[in-house]
């Protein structure tokens, strides 16, 4: 079970799989005022960053669950590399329908929500692992600046403007899936450069390692095409944040 090729090629050095930066993340896991002993549950889990740090800083315990081996021995490694194997463990494996024998006190989706089959079906997947009075976290896009056509969302690599909203009425709808807002840490462009950008030197040196492979050709695309391609589109439209939900 693993998860399309050009992702494992080009995000392997990343240990963020989003537009969000380490300060972000200690951001956020100060904002939400952890406590020593929280339990967390991860869906799509990436290389474990956001756990990992969140052990050390706060002293949290919780799982991550991911489909690539890859990101899940990564995430490993970072426990190991950070002291705190002992308090998160990470499982490799589909999280569509993943509910914990264990309820938790917070129960993330940090861009992977299609998981659940979109925000709202994620929400109701994490709610099913949740203590009550827990807080779900959900990390998703939303347009920063409304795109004119739908030529231009699939430029953003959506398939149409309505795949997002704009970020008040995004907060509105979390509001009719029946949970209050409690926090949010938006991404800004340098998360989003961070992001991208680092695709690009690790894809290039792929390449040079990787001249014969019959994936080349692929990534030797993606590595003309996407810089101009995020700049004009990604770059310009697409917001990205963790939202804090508690339900009402
Ligand atoms: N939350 C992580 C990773 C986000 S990227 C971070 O913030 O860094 C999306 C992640 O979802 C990838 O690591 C990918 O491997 C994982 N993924 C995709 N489909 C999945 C599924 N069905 N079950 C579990 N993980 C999945």
């Amino acid at each position: 079970m693993d998860i399309p090729r050009i992702f494992t090629i080009s995000e392997s050095a990343h240990r963020i799989h989003n537009p969000f930066t380490e300060y972000k993340f200690a951001t956020l896991g100060a904002a939400l005022r952890l406590k020593p002993g929280t339990r967390i549950l991860d869906l799509g889990s990436g290389s474990g960053e956001m756990l990992c740090t969140w052990a050390r800083d706060h002293g949290v315990v919780g799982t991550g669950i991911d489909m690539s081996p890859l990101f899940t021995r990564q995430a490993e490694q970072r426990a190991k590399e950070l002291g705190i194997a002992d308090q998160v463990g990470f499982i490799h494996g589909d999280a569509a329908g993943f509910v914990s024998d264990k309820k938790v006190d917070v129960a993330a989706c940090v861009g992977a929500t299609w998981i659940g089959g979109g925000v709202p079906g994620t929400i109701e997947l994490l709610a099913q692992s949740l203590r009550p009075g827990g807080i779900i976290l959900v990390g998703e896009p939303y347009w920063r600046q409304l795109p004119p056509s739908d030529k231009v969302a699939r430029g953003c690599l959506a398939n149409s403007v309505s795949d997002y909203l704009m970020l008040p009425d995004f907060l509105v709808s979390f509001g009719s899936l029946g949970y209050d807002v409690v926090e949010m840490v938006l991404a800004d462009q340098d998360g989003w450069d961070r992001y991208e950008a680092a695709k690009w030197l690790t894809m290039r040196r792929w390449l040079e390692a990787n001249p014969d492979d019959e994936f080349a050709a692929e990534v030797r695309a993606k590595l003309d095409t996407e810089p101009e391609r995020y700049a004009a589109y990604t770059r310009e439209y697409m917001g990205w944040g963790v939202f804090a939900l508690m339900s009402r």
